[in-house]
Parts: C-alpha cells; structure tokens; sequence
C-alpha cells in the first residue's frame, strides 16, 4: 500500500468572514480609515474594536495599535522602564519579544524553560536574584501556561512587576482567569498566524489608568486621546500628556473593521482549534519515544500549534525526521537548528542581546519540534498528520538504533 500523504498548507489561514468584509468595504466607502478621522458623534472601528477587547478580556483599559510586538515596546515603556535596565524574559520565544524589549531600551535577561514548554520558576528566581530586575516579560511561548498561582507568588515575594505577551494565549485561562489578567499589562497579537487575523494588528490591555495614559500617547494620539474610549478619563493624561513621546504605531479603522466580528467569534474558534489538537496529540501519545508537553487541568488553552519532544537527541536524527515528514507533506519546525529559519530563531542568534548560557533550554531545544494546525485543516486531516509523524519517527528510531 502507498503511503499516506499529507496535501494541506500549514500557511493558509481560513478565509476573512463575509461580516468582516463587508464591515471593510463599509469603512472604505466612508473614506475615513484612520482612527481619529470620525464625524460628529461617530466612534471609530478602532474605538469600538478596544471597547469589545476590553470587555472580552475583562481588562479595564485596552489599546489597539500595530503590531504585538509595538504593543510590548509600548508596555514596557508605558511601564516606566528606565534605558539600560534588565528585564527578565523567556530563552524560547520569539524573536519580536527581545526586539521589544531592546526598542524600549532595555537589557533582555533570558530564563530558562522546562521541558514543559513553560518558563523554569527556579531559574527566575536566581535570576531576579542575580540581575535585580524590576520587571518579567513573560512569553506564555506556545500557548504554555507557567502555574501562573505559582509565578505570582514568587514575584510577588520579590516585588517584580509582570507584563504578560499572550500571542499564543488569547482566549486561553488558568484556573478559570484569562491569560493577560495577571500582570500589569498584557500584549496581544492579530497578526495572520494568530488567533484573530488583521494582517498586522496588536493590543495591550491594563487596569492602571497611568500605564494607559502613557500608552495612548507613546500610540500617537496627539491630543485626540479623548477619543480612545477604552482608556483612562482626562485627568489621567493631564500630569504626562506633554511628557510622553509620539511613537506613531496606531491601528486603522480597516483593521479594527475586520477584527470586531473576528472577535466576536473566538470563543467557537478556540474550540475548533482545540478539537483539532487533540485529534494530533492522540496518535503521537500513542508513539514510543514522542512526548508531547502534558497540559494541566487548570490551563485552557488554545490549540493553534503542536509541540512534540523527541527521546533521540542526536542532529541527525532530527534532520531525518524533518525529510521524512517533509516527504509526507508535513512540515515540522525543529527548534534545535544552529541556523535560524521561516520565524524560527533561538536565543544564541540574538547576539544583539549577547551571548547568555541556557543549557536547559539548550537541552529542550535540540528535541523540540512544532508544528502550526490552521483551521482550514479538517479534524480528519488532524488524525493524519499525527499518524504520519509518528510513522516517521518509528521509522528514524529504527535507523538510529541500526
Ligand atoms: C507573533 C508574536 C509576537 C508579536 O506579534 P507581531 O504582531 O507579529 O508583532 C510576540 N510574541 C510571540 C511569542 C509571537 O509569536
């Protein structure tokens, strides 16, 4: 019998809703795609977009802008980190979360992850110690939870302030409390591969009217942010409205057209993803050798990406497994590459930040392979991928062990 092969596209993202364009084409005929351009009486798309964020994720305040990752610049800034100062992150991540990190003047110090894909709480903890940091980025990386009970306790210990890059966790929670609820502020992404596709897009979201205030104007409001009606009331921006910089990185009302009805349809979404997780995560649990991170029961999460660890450690194991899969038509990421690839990096091809020693992570990394599931893939089409993974994996276990 021939073997299976996968013909799907691990880059096609489902098509933009009818609601959606036709809010677009809307906003097109008025004219009026940015932000503050609104006749008398008229929220914008991107006004409307942060009131419905805002109430979605429960957060007092939110910001559309950009990008997710001009969304964790501003926080940061808006935050008040002082240039050249340490800020704790995760070694596995991506690359936009050093990049904000370094644009907002900052100094990032990697921590350690566990071979459950979330950060390694020991490792923070001597490194809060030994950097003085004030402040922890967090990459919930994947959509892996830390126990966010336990994080919060041992930052609270140490008085460091979190903000949280949820990415991958829009729509997720632990214990029943929306990733993006704990710390001081949270940072989304819409761009295409995430949960809600405008393209490009971003959001932060806060209870401190402060950090808002700051975030509003660093957005580039000009003296318009009276019109952000998820932010802060006028007096917030009285003491730092001439203080603050214009960093022009806002959203137009285009985008924002196009996320409301997006947004409104996550939840289903989320479950759709998840169905299709599932589906893959069977026929690898089955597999001797593949590991894939086990999810608490406290964590909901959002299935738009698989993560499996391989036992064989060797390169040329996992560059087998890649051109096996690859002929099969189903391409893995190997996080373990010395070269980096697509969006793929790792933290020793950041040398803007320097060299910084994570063997842990280093040891994680070499058997870590991933994997996005686009929802235009069936639940079907889920179940073969798994099998034809755990097909060639068997079949490079077999090889090595020759
Ligand atoms: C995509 C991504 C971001 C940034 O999002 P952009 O909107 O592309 O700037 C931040 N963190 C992680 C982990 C991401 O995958």
């Amino acid at each position: 019998m021939a073997e299976a092969v996968f013909k799907g596209s691990f880059t096609q993202q489902e098509p933009i809703g009818e609601a959606a364009i036709e809010a677009a084409v809307r906003v097109m005929r008025s004219g009026r795609l940015h932000r503050y351009n609104v006749v008398e009486g008229e929220v914008s798309e991107a006004a409307a977009l942060e009131q419905e964020f805002a109430a979605w994720q429960g957060a007092r305040y939110c910001l559309a802008c950009a990008s997710g990752g001009y969304a964790m610049h501003v926080a940061l800034r808006a935050w008040g980190l002082r240039p050249g100062e340490p800020v704790l992150t995760n070694a596995f991540t991506l690359s936009p979360v050093p990049g904000a990190i370094h644009n907002a003047g900052g100094r990032p110090v990697l921590v350690e992850t566990t071979e459950e894909l979330t950060l390694d709480l020991d490792d923070l903890a001597a490194k809060i110690e030994a950097s003085g940091a004030r402040l922890l980025l967090i990459s919930h990386m994947r959509g892996h939870l830390a126990d966010m009970h336990a994080l919060m306790a041992l930052l609270d210990r140490h008085g460091v302030a979190l903000i949280e890059d949820c990415a991958h966790t829009m729509g997720a929670l632990w214990d029943g409390r929306r990733s993006g609820s704990f710390g001081v502020a949270a940072c989304f992404s819409a761009q295409t591969y995430k949960h809600i596709n405008s393209g490009e897009g971003g959001f932060l979201t806060t209870d401190d009217p402060e950090l808002m205030a700051r975030a509003v104007i660093l957005s580039g409001s000009y003296m318009l942010y009276g019109r952000h009606s998820a932010g802060p009331p006028p007096e917030a921006y009285a003491e730092i409205r001439l203080d603050t910089p214009n960093c022009s990185g806002r959203m137009d009302n285009l985008r924002a057209a196009i996320l409301r009805p997006q947004l409104r349809d996550l939840d289903r979404q989320v479950g759709r993803w998840n169905e299709r997780y599932r589906a893959v995560e069977a026929e690898l649990a089955g597999a001797n050798g593949l590991n894939v991170p086990h999810r608490p029961p406290k964590e909901r999460f959002v299935g738009s990406s698989i993560q499996f660890l391989t036992t064989e450690v060797a390169p040329a194991a996992a560059q087998d497994l890649l051109a096996r899969c690859r002929a099969r038509g189903v391409e893995l990421k190997w996080f373990g590459a010395p070269e980096p690839q697509g969006y793929t990096s790792r933290h020793d091809s950041w040398r803007y930040i320097g060299r910084q020693a994570l063997p842990r992570t280093d040891a994680v990394l070499a058997r870590l392979f991933d994997m996005r599931l686009p929802l235009t893939f069936s639940v079907d089409d889920c179940r073969l991928i798994g099998r034809i993974i755990a097909e060639c994996h068997a079949l490079t276990a077999a090889r090595l062990a020759s």
